[in-house]
């Protein structure tokens, strides 16, 4: 058990790390079954559309989800939760050191949920303060939106192919392959 100081008295938190692996198990498990199973399958016989779009769709929202460091840890209050979340929501890229990074072929789902809950997790801390630090918001904003883009570019990629996915949709060679750490097997 780790405790921190915040406005509101002294805050329970368990291992953040633990947390933050069981739930990018869970959430990872649930797209890898999306995707692995249904979606994938389902592009590559051009299937229902409607469903693929509502898989991509939750896809996206749990590999969002895990960006935001209250949500790798527990012991938060409601307060501290909305306060984060209402802070984190930019219209255009906030800053010019921020921007998309180009594409990166996720290899396997499991995994880059798993490398993407312990990468936020680590501002778990900060996203509890009283006023969250700027730079934590900015940050973990900028890797939602690139994480969101490398997933869904990668189930088409991987569906259909590096040449039909270029033609159908534009989806360039891979800069580099993320979601491939030694604990994917796990
Ligand atoms: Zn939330």
């Amino acid at each position: 058990m780790v405790r921190l100081h915040s406005s509101s008295g002294r805050i329970p938190l368990r291992n953040a790390v633990g947390i933050s692996i069981a739930l990018a198990v869970l959430l990872g498990a649930v797209l890898e079954r999306a995707n692995a199973w249904e979606t994938e399958e389902m592009i590559k016989t051009r299937g229902d559309s409607l469903k693929i779009a509502f898989v991509l769709g939750q896809a996206s929202h749990f590999i969002h989800d895990l960006n935001v460091p209250l949500h790798a840890v527990v012991g938060e209050s409601q307060q501290q939760h909305a306060a984060y979340e209402r802070s984190a929501s930019f219209p255009t890229w906030p800053g010019a050191q921020y921007g998309y990074r180009g594409f990166f072929l996720v290899k396997n789902d499991k995994c880059f949920a798993r490398e993407t809950a312990e990468r936020s997790g680590k501002h778990a801390y900060d996203a509890m303060k009283p006023v969250p630090p700027r730079a934590v918001i900015e940050r973990t904003w900028n890797d939602a939106v690139n994480d969101t883009a490398n997933l869904l570019q990668s189930i088409f990629y991987r569906a259909l192919g590096p040449e039909t996915s270029q033609a159908l949709y534009g989806i360039p060679t891979p800069k580099g392959v993320i979601g491939d750490g030694w604990l994917c097997g796990l």
